[in-house]
């Protein structure tokens, strides 16, 4: 017996091909694909009883090739949950997340963290280089990922230099692959810097906040004075250098009511400064709660969905490269939460085995340890690691969701403590497909 793949949704839109065939498009969150189907097969699968003898043969052939139809004997939750643990458990990157400051020099309003002047240094520091120096002679992994993250980490900008210098060759000797990224608000970064740590740090990928035309108002720099121009210069120069060939800067818009408005204007103003470059893309995330109440600053799911539309369109109007429309890849490893090969260590020494614990009021006792007393090795278990047995006990509605395989449960911090992180794609999945039927020439009867 067959069924329809639980994975599989069609939009109830009509559209014509050129050749006066009715369809109707359709996506399969299993392998991330968009299709046109044609309305009567469409009608057949949503109707699902019979379905197989109301389809032709060759077409529910093509349907169950593509994992649209599968056997009724498959439990395709516990197939994708058990991709899951597995990619997690194969594995064999060990992963870094380094706030080399607990400082920022940006006062955004939505920020959850509290931040301080300290830095990382003394036994912390050299605890910590001894912990990834561990790791990476271990022999457990065949890559290894620095990722600098803050407060702001260009405030702790001697930190991340000094302690790449010693990593990155190592990482070269003991033959390991090596990553590092950074999240910075790309106030400070400057040509000196980013030569040192695009050529001596390896750091190749920089994710920088730009709040839209409004910037400077919701990210005001705590000393006064502005931040966007200076940003965007330097981004727009940064790219045209053939020295830093593989360099990538995804650019995040948090939006609010604040500036949901301003999507044509932004990414208009983006392209005529120059950022509509290969190396650039950008993107568009609703504000959340890290756990601090930002109910004032937050557009609600479904008007998100909307407003997500708008700054996807005007992305593409403007010619910058964005996300496509819908996911295109599984999402087996949710985030670093998942696996204890992955932690974040603070200026203080302190592991945590989420990116929203540290700095974050109320959180301090979720560190797992500290660098100058854990043993080298994977850190210990934090609070997360069991998430895709959470959702095989259908305890979140992720285990019933359409979009489960792409999206892996967006955050289970944030379903732990009653916020559902669901992304855009759950509220305009229909409006998507039919923006991408309409792209290809598809038309509404
Ligand atoms: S649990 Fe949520 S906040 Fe924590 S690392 Fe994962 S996605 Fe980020
Ligand atoms: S977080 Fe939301 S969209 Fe993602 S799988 Fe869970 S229910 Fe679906």
């Amino acid at each position: 017996m067959l069924t329809v793949s639980r994975y599989l949704t069609i939009s109830e839109t009509d559209f014509t091909s050129a050749q006066g065939v009715a369809l109707r498009p359709a996506y399969l969150a299993t392998t991330g694909r968009l299709y046109m189907i044609d309305k009567d097969t469409a009608e057949a699968l949503n109707d699902e009883s019979g379905f197989e003898r109301k389809i032709r043969p060759d077409v529910l052939e093509d349907l169950i090739d593509a994992g649209a139809v599968i056997p009724d004997s498959v439990d395709e939750l516990e197939v994708i949950l058990e991709e899951n643990r597995r990619a997690i458990a194969e594995n064999r990157t060990r992963t870094f997340v380094i706030m080399p400051t607990s400082y920022c020099n940006l006062g955004c309003s939505y920020c959850g963290q509290a931040h301080t002047k300290a830095t990382l240094r003394g036994s912390h520091r050299s605890g910590l280089v001894r912990r990834i120096i561990g790791e990476i002679e271990s022999g457990c992994y065949d890559g290894i990922a620095l990722n600098w993250f803050g407060g702001e980490p260009l405030m702790g900008y001697a930190n991340i230099r000094d302690i790449a210098r010693q990593i990155v060759p190592l990482a070269g000797d003991r033959g390991l692959s090596y990553w590092s990224q950074m999240v910075t608000n790309g106030v400070l970064l400057d040509a000196r810097q980013l030569d040192t740590l695009y050529h001596d740090c390896r750091v190749s990928f920089f994710e920088i906040t730009l709040d839209g035309t409004s910037h400077d108002l919701l990210r005001p720099k705590k000393a006064g004075g502005e931040s966007l121009d200076h940003i965007v210069n330097f981004l727009s120069w940064a790219v045209r250098q053939p020295q830093y060939e593989d360099l990538r800067i995804s650019i995040r818009t948090n939006v609010s009511p604040a500036n949901r408005g301003e999507a044509a204007e932004f990414a208009r103003t983006m392209a005529e400064r120059g950022l509509g470059h290969d190396k650039v893309s950008f993107y568009a995330a609703p504000i959340h709660s890290w756990g601090n109440d930002i109910s004032a600053l937050e557009l609600g799911k479904t008007a998100y969905g909307n407003v997500e539309l708008e700054w996807l369109q005007a992305y593409r109007d403007a010619g910058l490269n964005c996300p496509s429309l819908v996911p295109t890849q599984r999402k087996k490893i949710v985030c670093i939460a998942m696996q204890t090969s992955a932690e974040v260590i603070t200026s203080s020494g302190e592991v945590f085995s989420c990116t929203e614990q540290p700095l974050v009021p109320g959180y301090e006792n979720t560190a797992v340890g500290n660098v100058s007393s854990l043993r080298i090795g994977r850190r210990p278990a934090g609070l997360y690691e069991t998430w895709n047995d959470e959702i095989s006990s259908g305890n979140y509605s992720c285990a019933t969701c359409a979009i489960l395989p792409v999206c892996g449960g967006s955050c289970p911090k944030a379903w732990a403590e009653g916020n559902p992180p669901c992304p855009a794609t759950k509220f305009n999945l229909s409006s998507k497909l039919d923006m991408y039927a309409s792209t290809h020439g598809f038309e509404r009867p």
